[in-house]
């Protein structure tokens, strides 16, 4: 049955730049309630591969598929309804809106920010608000502006806006960049929550939050993957011990 595929298999996948190859023969999958990370040194195609998966970069070859569907043929737009999100590096939460309009503008019915703010709210929504808001450490800051608001919250928030349009699969780039310690391990539990229903694939370069969280590590190199598999595993592959060395 599609419970017991993987929620995402990405098989072959190349694309070039100008003769470039960014990414080169990429094959992984995503299981459901799994987090895969992916590390590697700059330059190594992991922002190419997100940008391959939201349709963002058309794939010069291979296939992406996703709950049954082909992604490399669908535009940007239809694979985030079909259950892809992604969060960029840098947070971008709209500063003059509160926490909570904040979430309320991302819920998949309200098209732009005037739409959803025309909208009446009914119950549902507002329970599903706050919901939210209490899972992403920000109900106590509800009516707060985004603008005063830490960076680690608004990175929780923007997270929070990914989660109200219920994405089966999560993208993140770089999570806990520019967060403090205590954030990190807060987001490591946000994570786990979030398993529970949905997969997450990170890009990330702290080592110690990635032992935490990856159930698998891929590990990209000049665009191909020169490992794969449990921390521990490719912690001790002396392929990896070689390009992090070699640094
Ligand atoms: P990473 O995220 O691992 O640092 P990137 O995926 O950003 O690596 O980039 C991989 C390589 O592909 C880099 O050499 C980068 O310059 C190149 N690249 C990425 N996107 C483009 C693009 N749109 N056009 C040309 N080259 C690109």
């Amino acid at each position: 049955t599609m419970q017991d595929e993987p929620l995402l298999a990405v098989d072959s996948l190349s694309v070039s730049f100008d003769g470039f190859k960014a990414v080169d023969d990429l094959s992984f999958q995503i299981n459901r309630g799994e987090i895969r990370v992916i590390i590697g040194p700059n330059g190594a195609g992991k922002t190419t591969v997100l940008d391959l998966i939201c349709g963002r970069t058309k794939a010069t070859s291979g296939s992406i598929r996703f709950e049954g569907r082909e992604l490399t043929r669908m535009k940007e737009y239809d694979i985030v309804r079909a259950g892809v999100g992604r969060k960029f590096q840098t947070p971008s939460v709209y500063e003059d809106l509160t926490v909570f309009e904040n979430l309320e503008i991302s819920y998949p019915r309200g098209r732009g920010v005037f739409e959803a703010l025309l909208f009446r709210r009914d119950r549902e929504l507002t329970d599903c608000i706050r919901d939210i808001a209490e899972m992403i450490y920000l109900d106590q800051k509800i009516d707060e502006k985004a603008a005063n608001l830490s960076h680690g919250q608004k990175q929780w928030l923007e997270i929070g806006m990914l989660l109200i349009q219920d994405p089966a699969l999560l993208m993140l780039d770089e999570p806990v960049a520019g967060m403090t310690v205590n954030e990190r391990v807060r987001t490591a539990e946000l994570l786990q929550r979030i398993i529970q229903s949905r997969s997450v694939l990170v890009i990330e370069h702290d080592m110690g939050f990635v032992e935490k969280i990856a159930h698998q590590v891929t590990v990209l190199h000049q665009g191909r993957i020169i490992s794969d598999g449990s921390m521990e595993h490719v912690k001790n592959d002396p392929k990896v011990v070689e390009v992090y060395l070699g640094h």
